[in-house]
C-alpha cells in the first residue's frame, strides 16, 4: 500500500498515531490467495488483525476463520459467522473455553500435547483434532517454533492418544515461521507431515486434514516469493508426498499476507536529540504503541513526508514511553534531514501491529481509520 493524497491529507489535519486500513486491499489479498491455492479453505488467522471491518469484508468473501481465544470467537459471533467456520488453532486452551468453542459448534481443535488431548477429550468429547508439528523456522522474520508443535514421533503418539481418548485424529498442521522468505519451506513441512500421514495410515488411522498454517509473508525491504509461487510448491508436494490420501481437506492460516499491505501507520516526530555521538529521534508510536514486532528487529520501510533517501544519516528511533525497551531501531539510516513534527509512515503496517497496542504509560494505542472513514474525518 502507498501513501496516497488522501493520507498525506489526513496525516497533516488529524492528530498522530494512527493507522490507515483499506479494506479494499484485504479483499484482493484473499481473491489472490484462493486463486493461488484453488483447492485450499482460508481459514483468516485474527489475531493478526481482528478490525471489525475486515472481520467483515472476509466473512462476506466466504471465508473461515482461525481463533485463539474467546474473545476472537465472540468478535465472529457478533457479525454473525457461524462456529462452522472457526477452527481453534490455539494449542495451549483453558478447559472452560474448549468446552464454550464446543458447545457453540466449533468442530476443530489444535493440540500438540498429551495434556491438551485429555483438556479437548473432557470438554469436547468426539471432536476433531489436528496435531501441529515443529518445523524450522529459520528463513522468517517471526518464528513460530520451539513454543508451538512438536516432532514426528510426538504428534503420532500425540494422534495415537486422541484415538484412545475418544477424539477424532483428523489431521496436522505446521506453521513455517511468520514472515518466510523460502517458499520450499512449505515443502519440507509436507513431507513431514506426510511421514505422520503414512505411519498412522499403517496403524488404521486414515486422516483427512492438512492444515498449512500461515508464514506467507508481506513486502517490505527484502525481496519475497509470491503467493501464486508459494501455491505452486505446495501443489506440487501435496501431489508428490500425499497422493495416497484422496479427499484431503486443505486449508491455510494466512495472517500477515491477508492485512499486512492493507496498512499504513503513521506517526509524528516528537523529539530529536544527541547522546553521546549518537543521534536519536523519537516518535509518537513505539514498541508498546504498535511496533512490538521490532523488539526482534522486524524491518518496516519508513518514508519521511516531505524528505528523501538522498542524503541519510544513522539515528536511533524510539517510541514515546519511558521504558528503554521502546526502542525501535538502533542506528538506522534515515534522511538526514529529518526534524520536529515530521510525518513518518511505517509501510505495510496492516499486521500485528494495532493488534498489541497497550495503553502503557497513559499513552493511547494509535487510532485506526479505513478508507472511507478517513474520507469523512478529512472532508
Ligand atoms: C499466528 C498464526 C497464524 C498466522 O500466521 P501468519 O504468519 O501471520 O500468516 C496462523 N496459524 C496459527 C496457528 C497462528 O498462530
Amino acid at each position: 500500500m502507498e501513501v496516497n493524497e488522501l493520507i498525506r491529507e489526513a496525516a497533516k489535519k488529524l492528530e498522530t498515531p494512527f493507522l490507515v486500513l483499506d479494506i479494499e486491499q484485504v479483499k484482493k489479498n484473499y481473491i489472490r490467495l484462493k486463486n493461488s491455492m484453488k483447492k485450499v479453505d482460508i481459514f483468516y488467522a485474527v489475531k493478526a488483525n481482528s478490525h471489525i471491518e475486515i472481520l467483515k469484508a472476509l466473512r462476506d468473501l466466504g471465508s473461515s476463520f482461525d481463533v485463539a481465544s474467546v474473545g476472537e470467537i465472540d468478535k465472529l459471533l457478533s457479525i454473525g459467522v457461524s462456529p462452522k467456520r472457526m477452527s481453534f488453532g490455539n494449542p495451549i486452551k483453558k478447559e472452560k473455553d474448549i468446552e464454550y468453542a464446543w458447545k457453540l459448534g466449533i468442530e476443530y481443535f489444535s493440540v500438540d500435547s498429551e495434556m491438551e488431548v485429555e483438556k479437548v477429550a473432557r470438554r469436547a468429547p468426539g471432536a476433531k483434532v489436528y496435531a501441529r508439528i515443529a518445523t524450522s523456522s529459520n528463513d522468517s522474520d517471526w518464528p513460530l517454533s520451539g513454543k508451538f508443535g512438536t516432532d514426528i514421533d510426538h504428534v503420532i503418539s500425540i494422534l495415537k492418544w486422541a484415538n484412545r481418548n475418544g477424539l477424532v485424529p483428523y489431521g496436522i498442521s505446521f506453521h513455517v515461521g511468520s514472515q518466510s522468505y523460502n517458499k520450499y519451506k512449505w515443502q519440507e513441512a509436507i513431507l513431514e507431515a506426510s511421514v505422520v500421514f503414512n505411519k498412522l495410515m499403517k496403524n488404521g488411522i486414515e486422516l483427512k486434514m492438512l492444515n498449512l498454517g500461515g508464514g506467507i509473508p508481506v513486502k517490505h525491504t527484502k525481496p519475497i516469493p509470491t503467493v501464486e509461487e508459494i501455491g505452486e510448491v505446495v501443489d506440487e508436494s501435496i501431489q508428490e508426498y500425499l497422493w495416497k490420501h484422496k479427499d484431503l481437506m486443505i486449508i491455510t492460516e494466512p495472517g500477515r499476507s491477508m492485512v499486512g499491505d492493507a496498512g499504513i501507520l503513521v506517526s509524528k516526530v516528537i523529539l530529536k536529540s544527541r547522546k553521546g555521538a549518537k543521534q536519536w529521534v523519537y516518535l509518537d508510536v513505539g514498541v508498546f504503541h504498535g511496533l512490538m514486532e521490532t523488539i526482534e528487529n522486524f524491518q518496516y520501510e519508513i518514508q519521511v513526508e516531505g524528505k528523501s533517501y538522498d542524503k541519510t544519516g544513522v539515528f536511533t528511533l524510539a517510541g514515546p514511553t519511558c521504558d528503554s525497551v521502546d526502542t525501535i531501531y538502533e542506528d538506522i539510516l534515515l534522511p538526514a534531514d529529518i526534524d520536529y513534527e515530521d510525518i513518518v509512515y511505517f509501510i505495510n503496517a496492516g499486521a500485528y501491529t494495532v493488534e498489541y497496542g497497550s495503553s502503557f504509560n497513559g499513552i493511547e494505542p494509535p487510532k485506526v481509520y479505513t478508507i472511507d472513514e478517513l474520507k469523512e474525518l478529512i472532508k
